[in-house]
């Protein structure tokens, strides 16, 4: 796979780890009760792994992970038999190699996207 592509996937992990901190009612309470963890400092070792592995992405992939990270919640999504698994769009089995540095883009939802086969 894709370095780039494996970077996006662990600044995703991260992110939504850090979104179901901050959202999943409760989640706060038995981290802390369990684990012994403060959410909040969790919440800031997250930010800080991500803006570190930020650093590691081209800087066309950097702007787009910037603006996709936010909304998209998934940013990064397989295409299984062609379809793209973030708009459940098909996606033309031509279209592949292009995008930014070799990392494709789903051209209907702008999500990067990843072949299984
Ligand atoms: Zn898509």
């Amino acid at each position: 796979m894709n370095a780039q592509l494996m970077l996006l996937l662990e600044i995703q992990d991260l992110h939504l780890q850090r979104t179901a901190l901050l959202e999943e009612p409760g989640l706060d309470q038995v981290e802390k009760k369990h684990f012994n963890i403060d959410p909040e400092v969790a919440v800031k070792a997250l930010d800080k792994k991500i803006s570190e592995l930020k650093k590691g992405l081209d800087p066309g992939i950097q702007r787009r992970c910037e603006r996709g990270l936010p909304t998209l919640g998934r940013m990064v999504v397989p295409v299984i038999d062609g379809v793209c698994y973030g708009c459940f769009v098909s996606i033309p089995t031509s279209r592949t190699g292009d995008g930014d540095q070799g990392v494709e883009i789903c051209e209907s939802c702008g999500r990067f996207i990843y072949v299984l086969k």
